[in-house]
């Protein structure tokens, strides 16, 4: 799955929101989250984000890493 990372906190653009075939994007007052178990790894959202929070669950940087536990925990 992509993930969200904290750059997204300042900024909550929603591009990513808008590109997403399958609306796994979702936020609360803070910032944007990815479930992963919808996303289908298509790669649109990471480009289109204006602050570049978006990784691939494999390429996030390790200051990051534990948004992949909060992207998912916004899921349970
Ligand atoms: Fe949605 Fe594709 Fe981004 Fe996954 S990689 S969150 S499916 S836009």
């Amino acid at each position: 799955a992509y993930v969200i990372t904290s750059p997204c906190k300042d900024e909550k653009a929603a591009e990513c929101v808008e590109v997403c075939p399958v609306d796994c994007i979702h936020g609360d007052d803070e910032m944007y989250y990815i479930d992963p178990d919808t996303c289908i790894e298509c790669g649109a959202c990471e480009p289109v984000c204006p602050v570049e929070a978006i990784y691939q669950q494999d390429l996030v940087p390790d200051e990051e890493k534990e948004y992949i536990e909060i992207n998912a925990n916004f899921y349970k």
